[in-house]
């Protein structure tokens, strides 16, 4: 797995890129939120971030994006911190099959939903989170959280897309409505739902999102100092968890094509981490039906192709 030593990195990322030029402005860029709608569809970047800290990028890597859905590794990984194992009594650990907003399993399930990395599984992570504080801290701690891993002084919520998410956001009120009568969410709905609709509105770029992921990598510390981020055992299955979970009903074809853990957001970003070597970051605005960036995935599947480092290996 440290073939990279060895490589041009340089040359592989931009080959990557290149790779992913004829998908270029393909796929839909997602509609059902409409301050993400006027989003260039033709912007594409990607970025490695390696552990021993050197960071190789092309394209817009330095763009900022909404992150979307790849938020919710993030909240994850600190909400486990809080609250520990106990967290899986309120949310599973299965591959939904399911579209990320999907309500039906919901009820079969009497409101546990599937994994973290839906939608629903995600809103009770953000209510566990929140627990017994209020809504800004939650979201300050996550703000805080980012920019030290990203090693940025400030990560910042685009407020216009929050206003958005929320005033569009029927279908994620509905998801938390129904978990909440069951019993599954303990704060008020609306306070969690803020916290779900801002950390879905963080901006960042693909150099400050592979920055961010690295302690995924490294076992759940900081690569360059040794310092424990989170626990080794949650950092893995957090990995393992985005392998089989983190594109919704598209993550047995992610597995497949990239083989690599990742979260997909309907910004059109990607995140995956290459565990023992670092993380990377692809972006372009087109989606498949699936909700994943359609060229940002090519990129990635040329990226795996030139370094080996699929998991499968
Ligand atoms: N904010 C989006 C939603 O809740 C996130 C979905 C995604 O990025 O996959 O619908």
């Amino acid at each position: 797995m440290d073939m990279h030593a060895s490589m041009d990195m340089q040359a592989i990322v931009d080959e990557a890129l290149s790779h992913a030029e004829t998908y270029r402005g393909h796929g839909e860029v997602t509609d059902y939120i409409p301050a993400l709608s006027k989003v260039d569809p033709n912007k594409l970047g990607i970025a490695v971030a390696l552990r021993d800290g050197s960071t190789y990028v092309a394209g817009d890597a330095d763009e900022l994006f909404s992150i979307q859905s790849i938020s919710k590794v993030f909240t994850l990984s600190l909400a486990l911190q809080r609250v520990g194992p106990a967290i899986w009594n309120f949310v599973g650990k299965e591959p939904s099959g399911s579209p990320f907003n999907s309500i039906v399993q919901l009820e079969a399930e009497e409101g546990k939903p599937r994994n973290p990395l839906i939608n629903p599984g995600a809103i009770v992570v953000c209510d566990q989170l929140i627990g017994d504080r209020n809504a800004d801290a939650a979201v300050d701690e996550l703000l805080q959280f980012l920019a030290e891993r990203s090693g940025e002084d400030h990560i910042r919520i685009d407020e216009q897309v929050a206003l958005s998410e929320s005033q569009y956001g029927f279908l994620n009120r509905s998801l938390a409505n129904f978990v909440a009568a069951f019993g599954n969410i303990k704060n008020p709905v609306e306070e969690v739902l803020s916290v779900y609709f801002r950390q879905c509105s963080i901006s960042m770029s693909c150099r400050q999102l592979a920055r961010a992921a690295l302690y995924l990598a490294c076992d759940g510390t900081d690569c360059s100092t040794g310092d424990a981020i989170i626990l080794p055992t949650r950092a893995r299955r957090i990995n393992a968890l985005m392998l089989t979970c983190g594109h919704y009903d598209n993550s047995g074809d992610f597995a497949f094509r990239i083989g690599l853990p990742g979260k997909s957001g309907v910004g059109g970003g990607i995140l995956t981490t290459v565990p023992g070597v670092g993380a990377v970051a692809v972006w372009s605005p087109g989606l498949n039906a699936a909700g994943t960036s359609l060229a940002g995935a090519m990129a990635l599947e040329k990226l795996v192709e030139s370094t080996g480092w699929s998991i499968f290996v």
